[in-house]
């Protein structure tokens, strides 16, 4: 099939970098795979910056998209035509097009007025894969090795882009992301035909190889340890585009959790775009859904449950109840759950009481005996967990574990933030 062309002239070489920097910075809140994790590097003697003593700031506006780093596109032109995109060939919106020395001089100016911490650099497919690789990871290059910049450095890892423009990439970043972007390959040929899931998995593939081999290599000392992308890889998934349901969605994460180690999947609830291809849905999904994806995927990642066991009877993830609780309701057999003596597996799985309050409980229970009072002082969510649990002292909850509408007595009334301890939450939180 002809792809559709962009006009080329839209892309106005002659627009100051302000108008530029319009375009491109929204151009690219599409896009939430941008949050960045844990990579320390210390500023050198003469060096810009560091990731160490700002820290990376895991900022997030109301609607879920990251705000700390500058994250821009280097070109919303485009030949691929993504029919949820609205940067695709065929969109009628201004273009524009930054060369990567200008990319590399609003970083460096933008992280010398502490605007930012870092830099999170995607684009539309320029003239092919490898190209629009290569200009992302000429940015990284620059910065690195022209002004020794040691903040924070995301780049779009361009699937189907060779292993060579993908190792040149990571050499320079500290994260990279190949966005899956549609969890099967009949949803992407709906409405992203040029891509596949072979390919991003290919690359994703490539990018872990090549991490293991530069975390290998530095684990032996060797001198010429390659460094590649410390902060790992992560991708994101568009909820609500297509008719694909959360047990879908849950599979495929689990999957690139398991065969590439991803760092993080983002679920990014479908917002329209004008003049949309009717293929696609009139409103965005209920936000709630994202967040009870990403609830059900930290279960996936800190609290040892399987994709299958979270979605089990029916496709999509309740509303009303966040996805431990629902699992345990489902499970009513397997409770109550004695603190004092169950292993540290069962009682992260109890609802409302996170990992780091099992830890402390399976702790607390070598010095005394465990109380519900100990669960309030813990601040756990001592409603949601209280008839699921034996306790040292008199529970009066736990006759409540065969109540026929427990699941309406403990569903979320208002905002559903308490599936994890104090401190530990999805990215609405953390
Ligand atoms: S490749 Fe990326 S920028 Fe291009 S149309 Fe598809 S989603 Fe949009």
């Amino acid at each position: 099939m002809a792809r559709p062309q962009v006009n080329r002239n839209q892309v106005n070489r002659n627009k100051t970098i302000k108008d530029k920097l319009a375009i491109l910075a929204d151009a690219a809140k599409y896009d939430a795979s941008c949050a960045s994790s844990g990579v320390k590097r210390k500023n050198k003697s003469g060096g810009l910056g560091n990731s160490t003593g700002v820290g990376i700031c895991h900022s997030y506006t109301p609607d879920g998209r990251c705000i700390s780093l500058l994250k821009i596109l280097l070109t919303n032109f485009c030949i691929y035509d993504c029919k949820y995109c609205i940067n695709r060939a065929s969109s009628n919106v201004p273009r524009a097009r930054f060369t990567p020395d200008e990319v590399v001089r609003l970083t460096v100016e933008f992280y010398k007025r502490n605007y930012i911490e870092g830099l999170f650099l995607s684009s539309g497919i320029i003239r092919d894969v490898d190209y629009t690789m290569d200009q992302l990871a000429e940015v990284a290059r620059k910065l690195r090795q022209e002004h020794d910049f040691n903040g924070y450095i995301h780049l779009k890892a361009v699937p189907g882009a060779s292993d060579e423009a993908v190792q040149k990439a990571g050499r320079w970043a500290d994260r990279l992301s190949a966005n899956i972007e549609l969890p099967t390959q009949d949803d992407l040929d709906e409405l992203a035909p040029a891509k596949t899931v072979d390919d991003v998995e290919k690359t994703m593939g490539e990018i872990r190889q090549r991490r293991d081999e530069a975390k290998a290599a530095k684990k032996s000392k060797a001198k010429d340890a390659p460094r590649f992308m410390p902060a790992g890889q992560s991708t994101q998934m568009i909820v609500g585009a297509t008719p694909s349901t959360d047990r879908t969605i849950l599979q495929t994460a689990d999957r690139l959790y398991t065969n590439h180690k991803l760092k993080r999947v983002y679920y990014s609830a479908y917002s329209p775009i004008p003049d949309v291809d009717p293929m696609l849905p009139a409103q965005t999904p209920p936000l709630i859904r994202e967040h009870r994806l990403y609830q059900a995927d930290w279960l996936m990642r800190f609290y040892g449950f399987q994709a299958a066991e979270i979605v089990e009877e029916e496709d999509n993830l309740p509303l009303d109840i966040d996805p431990k609780l629902a699992w345990a309701i489902r499970h009513r057999d397997l409770f109550p759950v004695d603190l004092n003596r169950a292993s540290f597996e069962e009682i992260v799985r109890v609802p409302g009481i996170g990992v780091r309050n099992a830890k402390r409980i399976v702790a607390m229970r070598r010095k005394r005996r465990v109380r519900l009072e100990d669960l309030r002082k813990m601040r756990s969510n001592v409603r949601k967990a209280a008839p699921f649990v034996i306790t040292a002292d008199k529970n009066p909850h736990l006759r409540r574990l065969d109540d026929l509408d427990l699941r309406y007595q403990l569903a979320d009334r208002s905002e559903q933030l308490s599936l994890f301890d104090a401190g530990q939450s999805s990215r609405l939180g953390a």
